[in-house]
């Protein structure tokens, strides 16, 4: 049976107030949490899955409102998946499993700034392991590249993807290095053409429909910008990361230069792996064939 999915064009921003409950279809709901921030759009998309939910996608912070607001839809949860240790996505999960018992799956905290250390997972899903929820199958998928311990995961019954940070509504993530890997990020996205999906579910805005051209989409945007930054090394003979930046970015707001400067540098190393381009200490060089 096809199921109907309430795709972008049929929501609107009422939906994501915090602590609304909003059933997106069969056996999908979502709970945003009262994070909303100019990184985080309206808040993270926390989901929860089954009629009535027993499992949960991305507690987000640990917010009591939120995690009250979970435990009231979902009293007898049995698994808490998380997509990665961002801040905005893992630290409820370790009160909701202490409070429910529930199983957490993920992928352990890597060491850094901008990790969850408090998110230790009982199961670290292999690639393709299925989880048989009531009536529903989730499918993990790893997914590196936005974090090294990024996991998206497949809603099997509807071709439901749930993306986290790995694809997002109306922005392309941003890669931050050291964790953060552009190339691991493209063989990503590459490997998720695979798979039978019918419409995306990011960890902040809408539904996204189409999702073999979101994915597609994303990758055209990171190779356009690749060349964006070859060009510019070759323009500048040695530039700085900062020098680039203003070369590369100039479609940015200066706000965002910050994020944009993290997928800068992880597209040179990038390039630097695949010795199109060298680093001398803070400057960068194109590598001649
Ligand atoms: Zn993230």
């Amino acid at each position: 049976m096809r199921i109907q999915l309430r795709l972008v064009s049929l929501e609107s921003m009422s939906e994501f107030e915090p602590g609304r409950l909003v059933r997106l279809a069969p056996g999908v709901h979502r709970l945003v949490a009262p994070n909303a921030s100019p990184l985080t759009g309206p808040g993270t998309n926390t989901f929860l899955l089954g009629e009535p939910p027993t499992a949960v996608i991305d507690p987000g912070p640990a917010a009591p409102e939120h995690l009250a607001a979970i435990r009231q839809a979902a009293p007898r949860l049995t698994h808490v998946f998380v997509t990665h240790t961002h801040p905005d996505h893992s630290p409820g999960a370790r009160p909701l499993a202490e409070s429910s018992g529930a199983l957490l799956v993920g992928l352990p905290a890597p060491r850094g700034e901008h990790q969850d250390e408090t998110f230790v997972p009982d199961v670290k899903p292999q690639r393709d392991q299925c989880f048989a929820l009531e009536g529903l199958t989730l499918r993990a998928v790893d997914t590196p590249g936005h974090a090294s311990n990024h996991v998206c995961y497949v809603l099997e019954e509807q071709g439901l993807l749930f993306s986290g940070d790995h694809l997002l509504d109306g922005v392309t993530p941003v890669i931050p290095p050291p964790d953060g890997d552009m190339a691991a990020y493209l063989e990503s996205l590459r490997r998720l053409r695979d798979y039978p999906l019918r419409a995306i579910a990011p960890g902040h805005g809408r539904l996204l429909g189409d999702p073999l051209a979101v994915i597609d989409g994303v990758i055209a945007h990171r190779l356009r910008r690749e060349a964006k930054v070859l060009a510019a090394l070759e323009q500048a003979g040695r530039a700085s990361l900062d020098a680039l930046l203003a070369l590369v970015y100039q479609d940015k707001n200066t706000w965002l230069h910050r994020l944009a400067r993290s997928s800068l540098e992880a597209h040179l190393i990038k390039l630097e792996r695949e010795g199109r381009c060298m680093r001398d200490g803070d400057l960068w060089t194109v590598c001649r064939a």
